[in-house]
């Protein structure tokens, strides 16, 4: 058994399983748990997590999507843009097939417009350079993740003396939604499975106001089966027993204090800015913005651009799977008119989606 295959061990999994069920034996109001990443979200559907998980413990999916979270009016920006002459949109794939208000970059690449997925923000820095009579806009969208290499390439550019290279920046932050998700009555979120990737870069820290402000147990879990059931566990040991605290599960890549040359980036470069979060409305301080000192390289500022009124999209019930206030099967959409092939909303279109999760997997 290689390193990796020993996190996705079937006994061990069951055995945690078993371990989870004794815990919660005869409770009569289930633990409701939410994990706030699309990768958590995958791997729970992927491997089937919740069918191990007795009735007393529930799983739901919040705002952990970044693609899903964007709203509409980035879109329709990116695809304004995109219309543009002597224009160059470059994208990581997952944003190709979101549907804006009235079309989709897939679309307009059809129609001829110059729209290339990048596999990181420095190709995109490195086509600005190859093409100098072109201005070349890389679409920043992602969490304190992406964030980090959006920041790098723009201080790429600067060093490179690149005028022609832009970001529309729409990167989020994600402990201010998991706030309002505390908050809110109709959810009663028991614990929170919180983000790998993100807490490697802000830290397990960054977690704690949520315990002190809003009693909810955090448990910064892995993406392995076995990680995910153990931070399950952790998370009902907290609950049980009237605690709240942050524990890290994933300690094999996350530290208390998280990246700080990460956060040292996203420090110099953005700023926090109130950012609109789709289905949840606008969240003060849970966005990056480009910091002024940076303006020359915000496409928003330096690229002006007429803007499409803003439409939603008719039946979608994104908003409310994002606050995980319904699953994926109740939208009467799902698996009918709104498939992977053909996607109504951003939810069913992201590798990280919640409903393109279940339909891959949890139908
Ligand atoms: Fe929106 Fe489609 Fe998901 Fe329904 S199934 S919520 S239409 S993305």
């Amino acid at each position: 058994m290689n390193y990796q295959d020993s996190f996705r061990d079937k006994e061990l999994v069951q055995g945690l399983a078993r371990r989870i069920a004794e815990l919660t034996r005869g409770r009569k109001k289930p633990l409701v748990f939410m994990e706030v990443c699309g990768t958590h979200t995958m791997a729970i559907y992927q491997y089937g997590l919740r069918s191990l998980l007795p009735p007393e413990v529930k799983l739901i999916s919040g705002p952990g999507c970044p693609v899903c979270v964007t709203p509409n009016g980035y879109l329709d920006r990116a695809i304004a843009l995109s219309r543009l002459p002597d224009l160059t949109i470059t994208t990581f794939g997952d944003m190709l097939r979101v549907p804006g208000s009235s079309s989709s970059l897939m679309e307009e690449r059809a129609k001829g417009a110059d729209i290339r997925v990048v596999y990181s923000p420095l190709d995109a820095v490195r086509i600005a350079a190859a093409n100098p009579a072109k201005r070349v806009v890389f679409l920043g969208v992602g969490f304190e993740t992406t964030a980090p290499t959006v920041a790098g390439s723009i201080l790429a550019a600067k060093a490179q003396g690149l005028s022609n290279y832009f970001v529309l920046a729409s990167h989020k932050t994600m402990p201010q939604p998991m706030a309002i998700l505390s908050a809110d009555p109709d959810l009663s979120v028991d614990g929170y499975i919180c983000p790998a990737h993100v807490s490697a870069i802000i830290g397990a820290d960054a977690y704690r106001f949520l315990c002190a402000e809003y009693q909810v147990p955090c448990v910064v879990t892995g993406f392995e089966p076995t990680d995910v059931m153990q931070g399950v566990e952790m998370l009902a040991r907290q609950a049980l027993q009237g605690e709240s605290r942050v524990e890290i599960q994933y300690s094999r890549v996350v530290r208390w204090e998280g990246n700080a040359k990460a956060q040292g980036l996203l420090a110099e470069v953005f700023t926090p800015f109130d950012a609109p979060w789709r289905g949840i409305g606008v969240l003060p301080g849970s966005g990056l913005r480009i910091a002024d000192a940076y303006g020359e390289f915000d496409a928003e500022l330096a690229l002006p651009v007429q803007v499409e009124e803003l439409k939603e999209h008719q039946g979608c019930l994104c908003g409310e799977i994002l606050k995980g206030k319904v699953a994926p099967g109740d939208c009467p959409l799902f698996g009918g008119k709104c498939t992977p092939e053909s996607p109504v909303g951003a939810c069913m279109v992201s590798s990280e989606g919640t409903c393109a999760a279940a339909f891959k997997y949890g139908r």
